[in-house]
């Protein structure tokens, strides 16, 4: 399997979670925990997540969303 780098701070990860195949590492998802929803980790957080779907999205209607995982 090949590493995962984290969206938001772009480190190679080593534990952490997965969401539609995009990864976010442990020390980020504690900051997200912790995260209220109105500072501004949490907005960029969000930013993050949409761009990223949304360009996960795009993508899955020429290429098949298999080639997308791990
Ligand atoms: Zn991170």
């Amino acid at each position: 399997m090949s590493k995962g780098i984290c969206i938001l701070c772009r480190k190679s990860i080593n534990d952490g979670i997965i969401i539609n195949g995009k990864y976010i590492c442990k020390a980020c998802e504690d900051r997200l925990v912790n995260a209220n929803v109105e500072t501004d980790f949490y907005e960029y957080y969000k930013e993050c997540i949409k761009k990223h779907l949304v360009e996960h999205m795009v993508k899955s209607n020429y290429l098949n969303m298999e080639q997308y995982r791990g």
